[in-house]
């Protein structure tokens, strides 16, 4: 009967190039000859791994064994991925070095791996206990949301341990049916996840122990929650201060009165001084937002702009000739001409 290479790497007949190559990896670290010194069984499935990645690796191989179910010629012939890694070896043809210790072991088969193959050295062929990664999403929160406080239920893809092989990918010498060999599973899971009042654009909330799961009893990693905050209309935030433009009318600026300012903690009475002048700046003083870390809360601060009615009458004309003799010369004679 003739090798299923697919069922060899544990993956799918669908499995792209990358998902190969990952298993190929997993595989090739955890048979290596040299972290199963004198095992004979390691060194037979070592050698079956390394025939299977030499055929699914090659796209033109890979398809030819697709259709007919074999490959002509030694699957093997001019593959050799530790070609560069032999022993006494160092200094291949990209420059490639490996550095072995006295007895002629790898020092550290993990890092000699993510060399290899280019890659990060992404998994250490360490044991025992090990932290899950930290995972990260991204959520948008409304201006209000986030100016409240809110919780939010989100779906979050976890990566556990496979429980039907308990994570070491392999029942009785095959890939793990349930996790295709990979030792973990993805789980989705609704979460909820509590942001806190004040959070501010950009934040990452933590969610301590929603990571992936860890290995071995290692401790789960954490979830970070990145949050994008939406832009209000009207409230224009800048650290914990909110920013709003309110028009007058000139008899307001002139005269002064009471007027109404809106802000994020609800409607405010504020007074406007006789003889305001539109673009002045007024400050109410802990109706910001609240900072997360002081908890203290920051300001609001309201540009008044007078507005000029669109309606023009003749006693609009003669009020607004009489308004314009009280003015004590040209206001702009102050200004510079020119440069
Ligand atoms: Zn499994």
């Amino acid at each position: 009967m003739a090798t299923d290479y697919y069922r060899t790497l544990g993956v799918s007949r669908s499995a792209d190039a990358s998902e190969i190559k990952k298993a190929y990896r997993r595989l090739a670290r955890k048979y290596h000859p040299d972290v199963n010194p004198g095992n004979e069984e390691a060194e037979q499935r070592f050698k079956e791994i390394q025939e299977a990645y030499a055929v699914l690796s090659d796209a033109k191989r890979r398809q030819q064994y697709d259709t007919f179910g074999t490959v002509d010629g030694d699957p093997t012939a001019g593959f050799d991925p530790f070609r560069r890694a032999r022993r006494g070896g160092g200094g291949g043809p990209e420059g490639f070095r490996v550095d072995f210790d006295g007895v002629g072991g790898f020092q550290d088969l993990g890092d000699i791996f993510g060399h290899f193959f280019g890659g990060a050295a992404s998994g250490r062929a360490r044991r025992g206990p090990k932290r899950g990664a930290d995972q990260e999403l991204a959520v948008e929160v409304s201006f209000t949301d986030a100016v409240k406080g809110t919780t939010i239920s989100l779906p979050v893809q976890r990566q556990l341990q496979c429980s039907s092989c308990g994570g070491t990918g392999t029942e009785q010498r095959s890939a793990c049916s349930a996790c295709h060999g990979a030792g973990v599973v993805i789980s989705t899971e609704r979460m909820r996840v509590k942001i806190p009042e004040g959070v501010a654009n950009g934040t990452r909330v933590r969610v301590a122990g929603k990571g992936a799961e860890g290995s071995q009893g290692g401790p789960p990693g954490d979830l970070f929650v990145r949050v994008s905050v939406q832009p209000h209309p009207f409230f224009e935030r800048e650290g914990d201060n909110i920013h709003t433009r309110v028009p007058i009318t000139f008899s307001e600026a002139y005269l002064g009165g009471e007027i109404e300012v809106g802000t994020i903690h609800g409607p405010v009475r504020a007074r406007v001084p006789a003889g305001t002048n539109s673009g002045r700046t007024f400050r109410l003083r802990g109706k910001g937002v609240r900072n997360t870390r002081t908890r203290a809360y920051g300001d609001h601060l309201y540009t008044v702009e007078v507005v000029v009615p669109k309606v023009v009458s003749p006693a609009g004309e003669e009020g607004a000739r009489r308004v314009a003799e009280l003015y004590q010369g040209n206001p702009r004679e102050r200004l510079p001409r020119t440069l």
